[in-house]
């Protein structure tokens, strides 16, 4: 044996361990999370226990079958996540007395110690940071939704490209799929006076200026001009109902009036709210359960936390409450005053109108 395999103990480390002094180790620039991991083995080999007996067999074994300081420190940490005592120290010898490198321990481990019965984990989703313009996200949830979510996005891969870009490009699909998730870019959606909107398909546009949502203008020859374009989408906003009704029967808003929504009021309507439109819950503001249907005039965006704390019970009056005045969602006070938020004021009611 050369002088730096005697030197880290090949051989003989259970016996060179005896001196073990982790101050001297890191003065003498040891990396201290090794000096840890020493740490750790020596205090098992040679620290106090209750289980002195299994501790000088476990010495004399490990001088036996000659472990380096590496295998000691390999033993330690698949022992580690056992649960008692008593199964550790029957475990740790048992691996002990495996001869052979590190690697024939590394792969009899596998035999030797148990797998340890772990709870299954929460159902959770993780987003992480952008990085070069990408962001990672995972989700773990009940086996079959992950299945069927796997299923979906397996359903048409071309086998000769590569499967991972495939797959996101069909969950990207998946979520864009009738506005399931909004767009973070908001779209243009031009906002159209109804009386207006008559003139401008009348022929009679150019002299119209129609505001957009992204805070820009067109003339009413531009629209007409765009109008086919699938990048573009038209609400019609009456002066005094607001958006124009689009009746539904279903109890969750459709994508249209989602949109008609967002379109309505830019933020959540209550005031000095901050909570962009698109990142809003669309509440109903007559409740659905006291029979207040899906449609336009009882329709608003409301954050998340403002959709909890609304006084949807109409004895209940301490938070306020969002009810539609002149075609705009509008909290009132819990003593009755209308307050406009006039946070981010883009809506369209606001835009054409001047609510
Ligand atoms: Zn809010």
């Amino acid at each position: 044996m050369n002088q730096f395999a005697a030197h880290v103990g090949a051989g003989n480390a259970i016996d060179l361990l005896g001196s073990f002094d982790a101050q001297q180790l890191v003065d003498a620039g040891a990396n201290p999370t090794r000096v840890a991991d020493w740490k750790g083995v020596y205090e098992v080999y040679y620290g106090k226990t209750r289980f002195s007996r299994q501790q000088a067999n476990a010495v004399r074994v490990a001088r036996q079958t000659a472990k380096s300081l590496d295998q000691l420190v390999l033993i330690e940490q698949r022992v580690r996540k056992l649960g008692t005592e008593k199964e550790k120290w029957k475990i740790r010898l048992a691996l002990l007395s495996v001869r052979g490198n590190y690697e024939t321990l590394k792969r009899r481990a596998k035999d030797i110690v148990p797998e340890v019965d772990t709870p299954a984990p929460e159902s959770s989703v993780r987003f992480g940071k952008e990085r070069k313009g990408k962001r990672t996200f995972s989700a773990t949830g009940d086996a079959s939704d992950i299945a069927a979510l796997e299923y979906a996005l397996r359903r048409n891969l071309d086998a000769n490209r590569p499967e991972g870009p495939q797959m996101y490009e069909a969950f990207h699909d998946l979520l864009h799929n009738d506005g399931a998730v909004a767009d973070a870019v908001p779209r243009p959606l031009v906002q159209i006076p109804l009386p207006d909107y008559i003139s401008i398909l009348g022929g009679q546009g150019d002299d119209t200026i129609l505001g957009l949502s992204d805070g820009t203008t067109m003339t009413g020859a531009e629209y007409l001009m765009h109008h086919h374009s699938k990048d573009l989408e038209v609400a019609l906003f009456h002066p005094q109902a607001g958006p124009v009704n689009l009746y539904n029967t279903k109890r969750f808003a459709n994508k249209k009036q989602r949109d008609l929504a967002r379109a309505t009021l830019t933020t959540c309507p209550v005031p000095d709210c901050r909570h962009a439109a698109d990142n809003c819950e669309v509440h109903h503001i007559t409740p659905w359960a006291r029979g207040g249907p899906t449609n336009m005039n009882n329709l608003s965006v409301l954050c998340r936390y403002h959709n909890r704390t609304n006084d949807d019970d109409p004895d209940r009056n301490n938070r306020g409450r969002i009810q539609m005045r002149d075609g705009t969602p509008t909290w009132i006070s819990p003593r009755g005053t209308p307050v406009a938020n006039k946070t981010h004021q883009y809506g369209a009611m606001h835009l054409l109108f001047g609510k």
